[in-house]
């Protein structure tokens, strides 16, 4: 019996106006496709993103140079020297992030006692070259220069539902 009415099924082409009948449908309906990088998805603030390094409002450097950043990254993506200033402040000398290593985890963030590295939502970056991948301390300042506007309001966020 199922032989039949498929023969007949496929003679009077039903699967075929079925699938037209569906095409019909979604030519109409709203398109959804995003034309990136024109048009954008909204994101969350908890985005993972390109690493930054923050400063406080008076120019100086949040990072204390505490390295629990380097101790809890799986990746042992990060590497920090430090030492004394004259002041008697304690600063890193050196601030690097591999992110040929970086998983993009967060755990860096979540440790950091100061709110100094942070990721942000960036995620239109690329290398050409594999040391274009490092991350030095002053590649870190000046991303977190140029988005500390995005950065504090997404954490002022992210505080309100902690
Ligand atoms: S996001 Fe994770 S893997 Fe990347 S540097 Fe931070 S702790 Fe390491
Ligand atoms: S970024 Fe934060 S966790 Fe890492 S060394 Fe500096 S103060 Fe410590």
């Amino acid at each position: 019996m199922n032989t039949v009415t498929n023969y007949f099924k496929s003679l009077l082409l039903i699967e075929l106006f079925k699938g037209l009948a569906l095409t019909g449908k979604y030519i109409f309906a709203k398109k959804i496709t995003v034309q990136y990088p024109d048009e954008k998805t909204p994101y969350s603030p908890r985005f993972r993103g390109l690493h930054a390094l923050r400063r406080y409002p008076n120019g100086e450097e949040r990072c204390i140079a505490c390295k629990l950043c380097e101790a809890v990254c799986p990746a042992l993506a990060i590497t920090i020297e430090a030492e004394p200033r004259t002041d008697g402040s304690r600063r890193t000398t050196r601030y690097d992030i591999d992110l040929a290593k970086c998983i993009f985890c967060g755990f860096c963030e979540e440790s950091c006692p100061v709110d100094s590295i942070v990721e942000t939502r960036v995620y239109e970056y690329h290398a050409e070259q594999r040391g274009d991948l490092l991350m030095t301390k002053e590649k870190l300042l000046a991303v977190g220069d140029k988005f500390e506007q995005q950065i504090a309001a997404d954490r002022a966020m992210d505080a309100r539902f902690r």
